[in-house]
């Protein structure tokens, strides 16, 4: 079994399907209200256990209702949570979408996922050291996925930055890390000044621009590929994204090739979109191999 530690968020989001959005100053009824665990971190756990893999989360929620849930959700999806802490004096990260007129919006209040701080790392650095592959996203302190980007390239662990959301990083970040998954709105921030076709030829099987139903690009050294992705009936987006990167992490750390696990990644990131809910839709290792 491959192992996988994920480094990244945990929250919960909470959320609000209404007719309208309320003006400012303004009161009004919704339909209903769900709350629903999530974050990039969080999401990619369960996506790549559910996948097979044996996962180990390293992140932090807060000692509350919320933290609990969380923490009973790792468990229920065979994920690892030694290094998920419950800390007491911030709350646990929450997402608050309203889903009104065909679309979302969302504010993010990050609370304990702050926490998980390059100090807070050194205590993880043991769970680290031993993966196969280490997963991580930016709903983490800058200076976090700096210090775990130095970490596995100087101990030659393979690293899969997910640069989302959009945030600029360093030169050196984009040099250490194994592999970069942007979608094309992050790979206009990840390469500010460059085309993303440009950035992705210079660094061949390196950086692979997700690409929504269309599949992913990346260079292969000589040209341009486009993996493409299922056609399947979308019924929520949401988490595709997540489901993607985990099912490319899990597939490259079993040894598979580039081309077939991206092709298995699109896969899995395909049947996500059928059902509903970032972590709803994830898929099992057999329904993916059922549906190759
Ligand atoms: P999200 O933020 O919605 O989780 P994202 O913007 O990070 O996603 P996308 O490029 O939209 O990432 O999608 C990631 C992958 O999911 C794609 O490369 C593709 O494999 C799959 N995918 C997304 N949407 C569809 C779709 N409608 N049909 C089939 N596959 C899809």
């Amino acid at each position: 079994m491959t192992k996988i530690v994920v480094v990244g968020s945990s929250s919960m989001d909470l959320v609000v399907t209404a007719h309208k959005r309320p003006e400012k100053g303004e009161t009004i009824l919704g339909q209903s209200f769900k709350t629903v665990p999530g974050g990039k971190g969080a999401n990619q756990a369960v996506a790549a256990s559910r996948l097979g893999a044996e996962v180990h989360m390293i992140g932090c929620v807060g000692e509350d209702e919320f933290g609990k849930i969380i923490l009973d959700n790792f468990k229920k999806n065979g994920v690892h949570t030694n290094y998920v802490k419950p800390v007491t004096h911030i709350e646990t990260g929450t997402a608050h979408i309203t889903l009104a007129e065909g679309d979302n919006s969302i504010i993010v209040v990050e609370g304990a996922n702050q926490c998980v701080t390059p100090d807070y790392i050194d205590n993880a650095l043991e769970v680290i050291l031993s993966a196969d592959m280490v997963l991580i996203q930016q709903e983490t302190p800058e200076e976090t996925v700096e210090y775990v980007v130095q970490i596995c390239h100087e101990k030659g662990i393979p690293l899969l930055l997910n640069p989302a959301p959009a945030r600029p990083v360093s030169q050196a970040v984009i040099e250490m890390a194994t592999y970069l998954t942007p979608n094309e709105t992050e790979a206009g921030v990840l390469f500010a000044g460059e085309e993303p076709k440009e950035a992705m030829k210079k660094y061949p099987n390196k950086v692979f621009i997700t690409e929504g139903k269309k599949g992913v690009r990346f260079h292969d050294g000589e040209k341009e590929v486009l993996v493409p992705s299922y056609p399947v009936e979308a019924v929520d987006t949401t988490g595709a994204g997540d489901t993607f990167n985990a099912a490319f992490a899990v597939a490259l750390s079993e040894g598979k090739g580039l081309q077939d696990s991206l092709a298995f990644a699109n896969r899995a990131a395909s049947l996500s979109v059928t059902k509903f809910g970032a972590q709803g839709g994830m898929p099992t290792r057999a329904e993916v191999e059922g549906s190759l």
